[in-house]
């Protein structure tokens, strides 16, 4: 029989292990260079979410770099949902999980000397969502930023790929913090259009209208994704493309969609609110009913339940 530990199990190349056993070289190519991918999903309930989504594009950006995990996508889901399987008896506690795979390119020979492990490190790990770092935000509302970094233009590196290297949103995130702590950076992409945050997909309202960057300039993100497919089966017109400074200024609702958050609304956008000011507004608010429905849970709740603690 299985042993079950209070110390989370991680998958480290091949291997299940408890996490704090995994041991990735100083000298892998990922901690010197950012020369790695990722991607992040969450469970509901327990359930991993949109796993094959978050999977295939896992994949794209592993082509995209270059790198083959010798695994195929198939074994990663396995892999991925056995994490989920043998950590559920930590899960009460947690609430939920993130679930994240990443691939680093390893370590490459210097000198004549061979490395212990050549090839890419592959982990597959979970941790517990921020629920009671951002219940108050989901009670209150976001304020977006939007700081003076553009994020980067599709032809120098592509913002579709999940890769290792986020230090453009970092530094563009570290002057929006430093003005406001609490605040949340959204960058504009190089003509000046809305484009993304540091781990989240923008969305405007305008008109009755939904409105968000269109790939091109942004990771695709598998929440935004899915706020599109709702918006369709509600029909509320939606339109990918380019959103600017006045498009947002004149904006009836904001909201910020990912794997952690889903749908969480935006009260202010450079500091003028947005609407009345009260987040979510009547649109987002339906999207962020039929989510719930759509995943079985309620996790505008499972935010707010984690209020008390957070105060
Ligand atoms: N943009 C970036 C840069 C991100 O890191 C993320 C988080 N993965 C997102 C958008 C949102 O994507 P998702 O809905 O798949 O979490």
């Amino acid at each position: 029989m299985t042993q079950l530990t209070n110390c989370r199990l991680a998958w480290f190349n091949g291997k299940f292990m408890p996490e704090n056993q995994v041991l990735i070289p100083f000298r892998d190519r990922s901690w010197r260079y950012g020369d790695g991918v990722f991607d992040m999903t969450r469970t509901f309930n327990g359930r991993a979410f949109r796993l094959k989504e978050h999977i295939d594009r896992f994949y794209c950006s592993l082509l995209y770099l270059r790198l083959d995990p010798g695994m195929s996508p198939q074994e990663m889901i396995d892999v991925s949902e056995q994490i989920v399987a043998r950590n559920e008896h930590l899960r009460g506690a947690a609430g939920d999980w993130w679930i994240g795979q990443r691939v680093s390119r390893g370590v490459d020979p210097i000198g004549d000397e061979v490395p212990e492990h050549s090839g890419p490190n592959v982990v597959v790990e979970c941790t517990p969502l921020p629920l009671k770092a951002r219940a108050r935000q989901f009670r209150d509302g976001l304020d977006v930023w939007t700081p003076a970094q553009r994020r980067i233009a599709p032809d120098m590196l592509s913002p579709r790929a999940k890769t290792h290297n986020y230090l453009n949103m970092i530094v563009a995130e570290q002057s929006v913090k430093a003005h406001d702590p609490e605040g949340w950076a959204v960058l504009l992409d190089v003509n000046g259009n809305l484009a993304e945050g540091m781990g989240s997909n923008i969305f405007v309202v305008r008109g009755g209208t939904l409105y968000t960057p269109s790939e091109r300039y942004v990771l695709a993100g598998i929440s935004r994704q899915m706020t599109l497919d709702l918006a369709r089966k509600l029909a509320i017109a939606a339109i990918e493309g380019d959103i600017d400074l006045f498009d947002a200024a004149n904006a009836e609702e904001m909201f910020l969609t990912s794997t952690s958050l889903c749908i969480a609304g935006v009260r202010s956008f450079n500091g003028a609110k947005i609407g009345d000011g009260r987040a979510p507004g009547p649109i987002t608010k339906r999207l962020t009913d039929a989510y719930i429905a759509a995943v079985g849970c309620d996790f505008v709740k499972q935010y707010l339940d984690r209020l008390a603690d957070a105060t």
